[in-house]
């Protein structure tokens, strides 16, 4: 039985189109079908393939409602034995939260593989249909599995991806562990063994309506800082905050001072670094809970993660 790699479409630059060739950015995001963004690639013609959209979104608006949908959908596909594995288009702008997202939440024992491109289809060298044809390279490859991200001729753990860059065609870094391998003239090139699923334990249960999800927010901390923004958000309902610290995820006085208001309220605040890479080492005694590696957009997730998990186990303890 020759199987399938299916291409999820869920919008992004990738399927954009603009008015003039050498337009990068005054463009329409999500406006082309997968089949569309497919029938590019003509070395795609000869595989089996097959094309379904799931959303037509410019990533910048994602949302968890579309995650959720695009989790089960994903979680649908790779139980299919005929299926081989599954290629997701995506906006660059929250790509590394849905890959981060998926990578916490969908059991991946065949490839899922993201990717996206920083120009419209319509461009005069567009980066979309090279990193199409890379992603169904990897979601081809025998032993390919775990949520990844093709993009730019490298290949990134989904739980590692960060945007670097708002313009340039290399947009994307691994942070310090660097890319998972190379895609080179349609071969792939492994440095490392494909990731592992570290599920959330949040995965393993039903979840509430994306609606009914906690609140979960993320502040920067920077000079002259109002403490006034995280009251705000505990007044708005926020159940939890992650400070994006400076440096090695220090906060300013004004800001822990009201993170110390707003944990006395029973909301969950966090410390990560807003520098891209390196994150928050170490914890000072009295210091507010570190994310470590994590990014802010990670740390969020995982926070968000964390309280879902925990209002289960309420629900479900008081329900018994
Ligand atoms: N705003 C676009 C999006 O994230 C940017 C892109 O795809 O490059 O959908």
């Amino acid at each position: 039985m020759q199987r399938t790699i299916v291409v999820v479409g869920t919008g992004g630059t990738i399927a954009g189109v603009a008015a003039r060739a050498e337009d990068h950015v005054g463009y329409e995001a999500a406006a082309l079908a997968p089949e569309a963004l497919a029938a590019a690639v003509p070395a795609l013609a000869a595989l089996p393939l097959r094309c379904e959209s799931l959303a037509r979104l410019d990533s910048s608006d994602m949302d968890h409602a579309t995650w959720c949908l695009l989790r089960r959908r994903l979680a649908a596909l790779l139980r299919r034995p005929q299926v081989r594995g599954v290629v997701v288009t995506h906006g660059t702008d929250t790509l590394e939260e849905t890959a981060y997202f998926l990578h916490r939440t969908l059991r991946a024992s065949k490839p899922v593989v993201l990717t996206a491109a920083m120009r419209p289809a319509t461009a005069l060298s567009a980066d979309g249909p090279q990193n199409l044809l890379d992603a169904v390279t990897v979601a081809g490859t025998d032993g390919a599995r775990g949520v990844v991200v093709a993009f730019g001729g490298r290949l990134w753990c989904g739980a590692d991806l960060r945007k670097l860059h708002g313009y340039r065609l290399d947009a994307f870094g691994g942070g310090d562990g660097g890319p998972l391998g190379v895609l080179e003239d349609g071969r792939l090139r492994l440095f490392r063994a494909w990731p592992k699923a570290t599920l959330h334990p949040a995965a393993a249960r039903p979840w509430p309506d994306a609606a009914r999800w906690p609140a979960v927010d993320i502040v920067t901390s920077h000079a002259g800082a109002r403490g006034a923004v995280v009251d705000a958000l505990v007044g708005a309902g926020a159940a939890g905050i992650v400070i994006a610290g400076t440096g090695n995820g220090s906060v300013h006085a004004e800001l822990l001072g009201a993170a110390r208001r707003a944990e006395a309220a029973g909301v969950r605040v966090r410390r990560a670094s807003r520098c891209p890479l390196g994150g928050v080492v170490g914890a000072p005694p009295g210091a507010l809970p570190s994310c470590g590696a994590l990014t802010p957009p990670q740390a969020r997730i995982e926070l968000l993660l964390d309280l879902l998990h925990e209002r289960g186990a309420l629900r479900r303890r008081r329900t018994s």
